[in-house]
């Protein structure tokens, strides 16, 4: 503590938008002295890369959520907008900080920012400590037995479970102490959130977005509640099949931090204390995935710029004609199952995983688009839009990544559909032009002896893919 100062905690709150199982605030409320809880939106600091579209309109509605759970608890949610470190230094004067807390982030600019504000705040004879909140295993503690990183994702998970169980979650802490206040009893200032204009104008494409979600901490634990009291159970079948709630959909909740990974983790271990069935460990290790996004970014801090493979610098990536780009974005490119997710993304901010990769596959390897173009797109429709995620499975449909999809991997939508959607339900929810025809034909309208207000396909199949194929032989080759 700088000498002569009463104690003071700052609590910088970040991916981490939630009261439960969260270490920062945890210790700050056994802490003496007044606490300040500070959201920074933060689009100025090197490297850090903004929010998309999608994702901005959740965090206004995750935010204001996180400003009145604080409150009920006694505290206040304080909100800056600007370069993170300056802004976390200003405040740290402002309110006579003698402790900064935060949970840990694992980007590389993220990094940089937390390490320059450790050094800063060391130097001031302020105490700055970092806690483990939103992976379970992080990166520097999974390694090979030559300590390097795991490149494929089988033996990352394998060495996650023969390791610690992950820690028990914490409760949230029910009271907080008041914030900081000057010398007339004030707290600091806090910008307005309406006024950082996270929410969209004129055309306002949140609707679809309002009506499917419910941001913020308690939303995020009907979620989970919903999803263990049902689909677990059947998960193993159901992930695959986009017409049904198969899924947990707690991908934005994640995302945002509302939800910790070791809630779910022990919600879990609580929910089936004997044997759990095999659709759950198959869950578990879709939150393994999660963990080893983040672990290749950790490792890989420009994987959303740069092939994950080197190799892929080489690759003959084709540019896509602006129709052909629009058709794929708007839904309109004639393959129904490409052109329902591409749908679903617009309207609702998500998509389900499997017509993710399909769409993905489809612009990758059919239309031959340098992925960085679609990782670009999802990233500002998603609102799970994550910064390790998103490129790591971009990269894994494009062949370029770490534990990638084989090249010769290439999604054919059609048979996807007829596998996944056989009643085709999911296409005619996403496209009502189609709803008419029935469950041979809704794969294939182009068959239809009917007149349809649908487009042709915009590529052939089997050329694209003899293209695609032959254009990764190229690389193989040189
Ligand atoms: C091209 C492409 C882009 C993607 N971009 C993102 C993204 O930006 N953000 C994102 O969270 N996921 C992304 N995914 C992964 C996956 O599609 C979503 O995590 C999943 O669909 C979210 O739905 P859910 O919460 O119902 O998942 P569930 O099936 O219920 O899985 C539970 C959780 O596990 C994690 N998870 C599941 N699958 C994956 C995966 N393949 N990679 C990493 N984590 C996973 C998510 O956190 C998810 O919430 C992408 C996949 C593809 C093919």
């Amino acid at each position: 503590m700088p000498s002569g100062s009463n104690p003071s905690s700052l609590v910088w709150l970040r991916d981490d938008l939630r009261l439960d199982d969260n270490p920062a605030l945890v210790k700050a409320a056994s802490l003496d002295g007044p606490l300040t809880v500070v959201y920074v939106l933060d689009e100025a600091s090197p490297g850090v890369r903004p929010l998309g579209g999608a994702a901005k309109w959740w965090l206004h509605h995750s935010l204001a959520a996180l400003g009145a759970d604080l409150a009920a608890a006694g505290s206040r949610l304080l909100l800056r907008r600007g370069a993170a470190a300056g802004i976390i230094q200003a405040l740290a004067e402002e309110t006579g900080a003698t402790t900064l807390l935060w949970n840990r982030r694992y980007g590389g600019p993220e990094r940089a920012v937390d390490a320059g504000l450790k050094e800063w705040a060391t130097g001031r004879g302020i105490t700055a400590t970092s806690f483990q909140a939103n992976l379970m295993f992080e990166p520097w503690t999974v390694r090979t037995g030559a300590g390097g990183p795991y490149k494929v994702f089988t033996p990352f998970w394998r060495a996650c479970l023969d390791g610690t169980e992950p820690r028990l979650p914490l409760e949230a802490p029910r009271r907080l102490p008041p914030p900081a206040a000057d010398a007339s009893g004030q707290p600091p200032a806090s910008e307005s959130l309406a006024d950082w204009g996270l929410l969209p104008h004129t055309p306002d494409w949140s609707v679809g977005l309002g009506a499917t979600w419910t941001p913020g901490e308690s939303g995020a634990h009907s979620r989970l509640e919903e999803f263990v009291d049902g689909p677990v159970e059947d998960y193993g079948t159901g992930r695959n099949i986009p017409g049904v709630e198969g899924t947990s959909r707690l991908s934005p909740h994640l995302r945002f931090g509302e939800i910790s990974p070791f809630r779910i983790w022990h919600t879990l271990r609580e929910h089936f204390p004997q044997q759990a069935p095999s659709d759950v460990g198959i869950f578990r290790s879709e939150l393994g995935w999660r963990e080893f996004c983040w672990q290749l970014l950790y490792e890989n801090p420009e994987l959303a710029s740069r092939n994950y493979r080197p190799e892929f610098d080489r690759f003959a990536w084709q540019t896509p004609s602006e129709s052909e780009l629009t058709a794929w974005r708007q839904g309109r490119t004639g393959y129904p199952l490409v052109d329902a997710g591409m749908r679903q993304l617009w309207q609702t901010g998500w998509m389900h995983n499997r017509v993710r990769m399909a769409a993905a596959s489809f612009l990758v390897k059919n239309l031959l688009a340098d992925w960085r173009l679609g990782e670009a797109w999802f990233w500002d429709t998603l609102v799970d839009a994550d910064a390790a995620s998103n490129p790591a499975n971009w990269q894994w449909v494009a062949g370029s990544g770490a534990d990638a999809s084989p090249y010769f991997r290439i999604f054919n939508p059609i048979t996807q559909s007829k596998k996944f959607d056989a009643e085709g339900r999911y296409l005619r929810r996403y496209l009502p032009e189609l709803s008419g025809l029935d469950a041979k034909r809704i794969h294939e309208p182009w068959k239809a002896d009917c007149a349809l207000d649908y487009p042709d396909p915009i590529v052939g199949l089997p050329e694209s893919r003899a293209r695609a194929l032959d254009t990764y032989q190229r690389l193989k080759d040189t």
